[in-house]
């Protein structure tokens, strides 16, 4: 066992504070990580103040992880010390059932290990990004390439892989009017990768504020949706529609805006459940339908793909004795476009 400093929320809402948690003996087919830099996600908050059902606490939060490998088991095979690398959401699954076996480790049907606030297979619970280093399994680690910077790669971990899986898995590419829902965190990563692929890209936002932003990301449109005339406008358009919004939305309205055979896809997490008509859906075979994260295969394609296309996220660097601030400023959507700690200051 090695004693690392992190950042942990000791109860449920309560403010993260430092401390020291232990991190388990490098094991057969382990990697040891020095972690540079860790994003601040939605759902840290989320599961720190226990917003979506009880929690393990205490909580060192943190799944959009990149460093540097500063040891290796003996049975690695994939990663050597001095190497590149990233963590996302998991650090394990079962391996053995249908979506593990083909690379779908997300949905794994025995439940997979999450990076934090879960429990690993040893029995211990698992602590997160917001500290100096983890021991992850060389399955669940992937590689940065060289062409992307650590800090701006590190919320490609989360954001980047839950905008892309969806991107990647609907066709969103040339020919495609895509329209992203939400510029946030998500919702500026799904701009720029759908942007790459090739897609017409639209931004749905409440209001026009990010509007030059958004531009600039590589949206080809910009609508408010606080504006009525935008769903008159905008009606029968789009051949998918991702909603990266993690409070509840009018999924009756948004299904308006897709053509025949069209698909609203959600990747927002509300707290609390909600209802549409369902006439919105059978009117146009349209699909509503969610999707989380991505597998292990398709978290690296990913990562491949941004280093080609030059796209990291857009972040603000704060020390680690920032983030109870941070915190708030993501619940105020008070930031452009994600918070990444630097790991040195933990
Ligand atoms: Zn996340
Ligand atoms: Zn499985």
């Amino acid at each position: 066992m090695t004693t690392v400093a992190a950042y942990a929320a000791p109860a449920a809402k309560a403010p993260l504070e430092r401390t020291t948690i232990e991190r388990r003996a490098v094991g057969e087919f382990d990697v040891l990580i020095d972690i540079k830099f860790s994003g601040i996600c939605h759902s840290d908050i989320h599961q720190a103040r226990e917003g979506w059902g009880e929690a393990i606490f205490p909580m060192v939060p943190g799944h959009e992880i990149a460093g540097v490998v500063a040891e290796v088991g003996p049975g690695v095979t994939k990663f050597q010390v001095g190497d590149r690398v990233g963590v996302g959401c998991m650090v394990d699954s079962c391996r053995e059932c249908e979506n593990c076996l083909r690379g779908e480790e997300q949905y794994c049907l025995n439940g997979l290990v999450g990076t934090y606030n879960a429990v690993g297979k040893d029995g211990r619970p698992t602590y997160g990004g917001y500290s100096e280093k983890i021991v992850v399994d060389e399955n669940y680690v992937v590689r940065i390439p060289d062409g992307l910077s650590l800090d701006v790669a590190a919320p490609l971990l989360c954001a980047g892989i839950t905008t892309y899986s969806p991107l990647n898995h609907w066709n969103a590419g040339p020919g495609k009017k895509v329209a992203v829902v939400g510029l946030g965190g998500l919702g500026h990563m799904a701009v720029k990768i759908a942007h790459a692929m090739g897609a017409e890209v639209t931004v749905l936002s409440q209001s026009l504020r990010k509007k030059d932003d958004g531009l600039k990301l590589g949206a080809d449109h910009y609508y408010a949706t606080s504006d009525p005339k935008t769903f008159e406008e905008l009606a029968g358009t789009f051949d998918l529609i991702v909603s990266t919004v993690s409070a509840p939305m009018d999924f009756g309205a948004l299904l308006s805006l897709l053509k025949t055979d069209g698909a609203l896809v959600n990747v927002g997490a509300p707290e609390e459940p909600i209802a549409f008509n369902l006439f919105s859906l059978i009117g146009g075979r349209k699909t509503l339908a969610g999707s989380m994260i991505g597998g292990i295969r398709e978290t690296q394609e990913m990562l491949d793909f941004c280093a080609e296309h030059g796209i990291g996220a857009e972040i603000e660097l704060i020390d680690a004795a920032e983030v109870n601030e941070a915190y708030e400023r993501v619940l105020a959507s008070d930031v452009r476009y994600r918070f990444v700690i630097d790991a040195a200051t933990i």
